[in-house]
C-alpha cells in the first residue's frame, strides 16, 4: 500500500482551508476541505483503501463530521471510498450529472467496474455536478468544467481566483489517463485535445492531478499531455496496449501477487479486455498477450515474475 502523504506546503502555499492527500495509483489522490464547520472531500480512493481512507479524512476533519463529497468521476479509484464515507457521516454526495442513471440502479457494467474488472461498494448521490455549476469549498469558489476524453462524463474543478485546477485524470504532471472511449471506437482523442486547450485557456497557475503530486509548471505538463495525445492518435494500438498494461498494473495493485493462470482468468473475464484485444490486437491469442503485457512490465521493473507467481512491485 503506497505511503499517503500530506503535500508540501511550500512552494505552493496551498489555502489554509485545503489539503491534499497524495495517494498513489490504486487510489487516487483526495483533497479535503475544511472551512469552520463546512467541510468536503474531493475523491475517496479505491474500496480495498477505505479504511485507509476513512482514517486520513477523519484525522483531517479533527472531530467535525464531513459534510459533503464530490466525484470528479466514477472510476473505482475515485469514487472506491464513496460507501464507507457515507456509511460513516452521511455527506451530500455530488456525482457527474451523466452518470445520475447508472448509479441510481446501480449498473455496475455502465459504471465500468464489470468492464474493467474493478471493484466499488455501491453508494448513492444526493447532487449532479454539471459543466459551469458553482460551488463553494473550503471558503473558494470553484466551477465545474467538463473534461471529456479519458471519461466522457468527467469534469474539474477551477477556482478562478486563486487559479487552481482540480484536473482528476485529464491532466497529470506527466499525461494523462487512457482514452477509454476510443477503446470502443468511439470518440476520444478528439476531446481529450478540447480538454488540454480548454486548461490552457484557463492559466492555472497551480494544478492537482487525480495521482502524482502537485505541479506549478503547467505548460510544460500541457506540452508533454500534447505530445502524448498526438503520439496515441498516430496508432490507436498505442492506446489499446498502453491500457491493457494500466488494467494488469492495477489488478496486481490491488491483489499484491498473482499466479499468471489466475491473472489470465482474470483477463477473459473482463469484457473490455476482451473487446481491446479483438478491436485492436488479435493478431495474437490473449494468453501471448497477458505474457507480453507481463514481460514488459516486468522489464520495467513495475512487477516481478517467480515461479508462475506475478508479483507487483509497488
Ligand atoms: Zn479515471
Amino acid at each position: 500500500m503506497p505511503t499517503p502523504t500530506s503535500a508540501p506546503a511550500a512552494p505552493f502555499a496551498l489555502p489554509a482551508t485545503l489539503r491534499v492527500f497524495e495517494r498513489g495509483w490504486l487510489s487516487a489522490n483526495n483533497i479535503l476541505f475544511v472551512d469552520g464547520d463546512e467541510t468536503a472531500l474531493v475523491d475517496s480512493g479505491y474500496v480495498t483503501h477505505s479504511a485507509q481512507t476513512l482514517a486520513l479524512v477523519e484525522a483531517g476533519l479533527g472531530g467535525r463530521p464531513l459534510r459533503r463529497l464530490i466525484n470528479t468521476h466514477l472510476h473505482s479509484d475515485h469514487c472506491g471510498g464513496n460507501a464507507a464515507l457515507q456509511a460513516r457521516w452521511q455527506p451530500r454526495t455530488a456525482i457527474p450529472a451523466a452518470e445520475a442513471e447508472a448509479v441510481r440502479r446501480w449498473d455496475a457494467e455502465a459504471l465500468s467496474f464489470v468492464e474493467t474488472g474493478q471493484q466499488c461498494d455501491p453508494f448513492g448521490f444526493d447532487e449532479l455536478l454539471r459543466d459551469g455549476d458553482e460551488l463553494m469549498l473550503g471558503g473558494i469558489a470553484w466551477r465545474v468544467v467538463a473534461a471529456p476524453g479519458h471519461d466522457p462524463h468527467a469534469v474539474m474543478l477551477y477556482a478562478p481566483d486563486e487559479r487552481i485546477l482540480i484536473s482528476g485524470d485529464a491532466l497529470w504532471e506527466n499525461g494523462f489517463g487512457v482514452i477509454f472511449p476510443e477503446l470502443d471506437g468511439e470518440s476520444g482523442f478528439a476531446e481529450q485535445a478540447a480538454v488540454l486547450e480548454c486548461i490552457a485557456g484557463l492559466v492555472p497557475k497551480l494544478v492537482i492531478p487525480g495521482h502524482g503530486r502537485l505541479f506549478s509548471d503547467v505548460e510544460g505538463a500541457l506540452a508533454r499531455a500534447r505530445g502524448r495525445l498526438g503520439h496515441l492518435r498516430a496508432d490507436p494500438r498505442r492506446n489499446a496496449s498502453h491500457a491493457v498494461k494500466v488494467l494488469v498494473k492495477f489488478k496486481l495493485l490491488e491483489q499484491g501477487s498473482m499466479r499468471l493462470d489466475a491473472l489470465q482468468a482474470w483477463m477473459e473475464a473482463a469484457p473490455l479486455m476482451q473487446r481491446i484485444h479483438a478491436r485492436f490486437l488479435s493478431e495474437q491469442p490473449l494468453g501471448a498477450m497477458l505474457d507480453e503485457v507481463v514481460r514488459s512490465l516486468a522489464g520495467i521493473g513495475a512487477l516481478a515474475l517467480q515461479d508462475g507467481l506475478v508479483v507487483d512491485r509497488g
